[in-house]
């Protein structure tokens, strides 16, 4: 998806280029009231508000504030928008409501469900493949996932600040194997576009790095987070750039959201989406079909379907290995195959996702 880049010497900031951007604010180096740190910090942290503003009944209030010490509730404005007033079980709600099958031991499921420990060689990475690293840039999200398997990762060990660059680069320095960085996290997009910038302008000193890929979920939860600076340092420098979406269903696309890939789309930056199979929530044919249109249709090839990594408090999201393979031999049959993202699982230990096929 998206165009390629041009050559780096002939790279200009994308400022030339007024048509990309003009429809988006700088809010990066703004006041705006709207800027996307300043809506992160009217997100929603409470059960019964979040609730109330959705005309929901507050029910089961104490167990579900009990999920939210193990993990609090966090939900901005913009993705609460994008819910249906007065529906309980609409799909947005529930990826971030806590329930109380949270509380609940399950067969199968713990803390550590892909034994990142082992892969966390130092502080801020995961080296699992080859040829890539992770970087945890960040530990904080926008949003916080029932689902999510880094629910109970040490991320307070991982916490890391601009002294920690230099041995993240150096521990990348040191293997030419490594063509391509993933900032992930947490959400990298957390940082600042200028903390960003000073990062990338670090890691392009690299010479065997090749590719730059940012794992996100921040513009989907905050379209405002797609500034024109980001998209001028992911343009300007000299990585092939990719940007992997999280989104989970066709709902959590919205205009102003659909705008800004745009613009990062015709900056040269491919868009790729991984979405997580969740029980109730996006695991019927319709529905996946519809993500998948709505994806393509906003310039994003979808790229992942990811069965649920069992990890402790999430149970109640797992769809099981048969019933996702019937779904998906079912999307085959329904869609053009590049419509259809890759049904995968990831398991410890493994050199890569393994992908997962019907067999007849
Ligand atoms: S945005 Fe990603 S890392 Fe953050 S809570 Fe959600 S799934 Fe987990």
């Amino acid at each position: 998806m998206g165009f390629s880049k041009p050559a780096p010497e002939k790279r200009a900031m994308i400022t030339e280029t007024p048509l990309v951007i003009e429809s988006l604010t700088d809010i990066s180096q703004s006041p705006d009231p709207d800027s996307w740190n300043q809506v992160l910090a009217g997100a929603a942290k409470k059960v019964e508000a979040l609730l109330k503003q959705l005309n929901i009944p507050v029910t089961e209030l104490t167990l579900r504030q009990q999920a939210c010490l193990d993990f609090p509730l966090l939900v901005p404005q913009p993705f609460i928008d994008k819910m249906e007033k007065g529906n309980a079980q609409d799909p947005l709600l529930l990826q971030v409501l806590p329930q109380r099958e949270e509380l609940e031991a399950a067969e199968g499921f713990i803390n550590d469900p892909l034994a990142e420990k082992h892969s966390n060689l130092q502080k801020g990475i995961i080296h699992k493949y080859h040829g890539r690293v992770l970087v945890l840039l960040s530990t904080g999200c926008a949003i916080n996932c029932r689902y999510c398997f880094r629910r109970h990762f040490a991320y307070s060990e991982n916490r890391i600040g601009k002294n920690d660059w230099q041995g993240i680069l150096d521990y990348v320095s040191q293997d030419p194997t490594i063509e391509e960085l993933i900032l992930s996290g947490g959400d990298p997009l957390m940082l600042s576009d200028q903390q960003l910038k000073k990062f990338i302008q670090q890691a392009e000193a690299i010479p065997h790095l090749q590719r730059l890929r940012i794992h996100t979920r921040l513009p989907v939860v905050i379209p405002q987070r797609i500034t024109t600076t980001l998209i001028n340092i992911l343009h300007s420098c000299r990585f092939s750039c990719a940007i992997v979406l999280h989104i989970n269903h066709s709902q959590e696309l919205d205009p102003i959201l659909i705008k800004g890939l745009d613009s990062l789309r015709r900056a040269g930056i491919t868009l790729l989406n991984q979405a997580v199979l969740l029980r109730d929530i996006n695991d019927n044919l319709e529905t996946q079909i519809d993500l998948s249109k709505a994806l393509f249709a906003a310039g994003i090839l979808p790229y992942y379907l990811h069965l649920l990594d069992k990890v402790t408090g999430a149970h109640h999201f797992n769809v099981s290995e048969k019933d996702a393979l019937v779904l998906h031999q079912q999307l085959l049959l329904k869609l053009s195959g590049y419509l259809v993202p890759k049904l995968v699982k990831e398991e410890s230990g493994k050199g890569s996702k393994t992908p997962l096929v019907l067999i007849s």
